[in-house]
């Protein structure tokens, strides 16, 4: 069995950089974490056994106990901000820049009178931290939940992790169901994504299976799983190598291997190992080259 590693995989720098800012937080006993600071079992197990406290994602809004507060890549609202200041709260600040970008994208195009149309899952914090600042607006997950919207300028923007895809092809039926209305778009899918999801489509012209590492909680990691399913390419999603299993390779030529942008170098390597032991056990019982 042959393994092709996708050539942009893995944690991008916003998560790499919120991680590090954490690493150096002293006396986590004294921080809560605004939510999951990545969607990844294994960095918050860590995290809990370093000390820090973490708040659910659908609690975020109770009261903290602790005197300072570290928000996630994922970033949060104004609205938020101003109450974890009004309840006296150093906060530590690992929002991702191009998160920030979102925000503002957003903002913009209210500013213009528009109804912003987020293109994005419903529920999830980044959106969530973006549409609380806004007045009027509607979150899109797929072509699907298109309609006509009662306002005569609409203002696009995107979740940072959407596939192109989806967010071309929502577009073009907010085009076709508001023919009337003026549009403006931002792209704001982050460029680490779009990195990803370039090396994925690419890797999926090359593979006859594919293995995608990351959290199951993963919406990103999700997504790359979706798309194996789209073009049909049979997947498998492990959160680390423990998972795998040796017979679901046994008829595997070429394996493709890729990773959520919350999923840790190390275990991606360990996945990567444990491929190479199944590709070695295979060619000692001579069943593929
Ligand atoms: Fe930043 Fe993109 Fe990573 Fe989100 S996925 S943390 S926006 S680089």
């Amino acid at each position: 069995m042959k393994i092709i590693r996708a050539a942009a995989l893995g944690m991008c720098f916003g998560v790499r950089d919120a991680l590090q800012i954490t690493n150096g937080v002293s006396e986590p006993s004294q921080v809560t974490i605004h939510g999951e600071l990545v969607h990844n079992r294994k960095v918050n197990e860590r995290l809990s056994k370093a000390g820090f406290r973490q708040t659910p994602e659908d609690k975020r809004h109770e009261t903290i106990q602790t005197p300072r507060v570290l928000i996630t890549a994922h970033g949060i609202s104004q609205v938020e901000r101003q109450r974890l200041a009004d309840a006296g709260k150093e906060v530590i600040d690992t929002t991702c820049p191009l998160v920030v970008q979102v925000h503002k994208a957003a903002l913009e195009l209210q500013a213009e009178g528009r109804h912003i149309l987020l293109i994005g899952k419903a529920g999830h914090v980044e959106v969530q931290g973006v549409v609380e600042d806004l007045d009027s607006f509607d979150v899109i997950e797929s072509a699907k939940q298109v309609r006509s919207y009662p306002s005569e300028s609409l203002g696009i923007v995107c979740q940072t992790t959407m596939p192109s895809d989806t967010v071309t092809e929502v577009c073009t039926h907010i085009q076709l169901h508001n023919p009337l209305a003026n549009i403006r778009f931002i792209d704001t899918v982050c460029d680490p994504t779009k990195r990803r999801q370039r090396a994925m489509a690419e890797l999926l012209q090359q593979v006859d299976a594919m293995v995608v590492v990351g959290g199951h909680n993963s919406n990103n990691t999700r997504r790359l799983v979706e798309l194996c399913h789209e073009k049909l390419t049979p997947v498998v999603h492990v959160e680390d190598a423990s998972e795998l299993e040796f017979a679901w390779f046994d008829d595997v030529a070429v394996v493709g291997l890729t990773a959520g942008t919350s999923t840790l170098d190390e275990t991606v390597d360990g996945v990567q190992q444990v491929l190479e032991k199944i590709a070695a056990s295979q060619k000692e019982q001579g069943s593929l080259a």
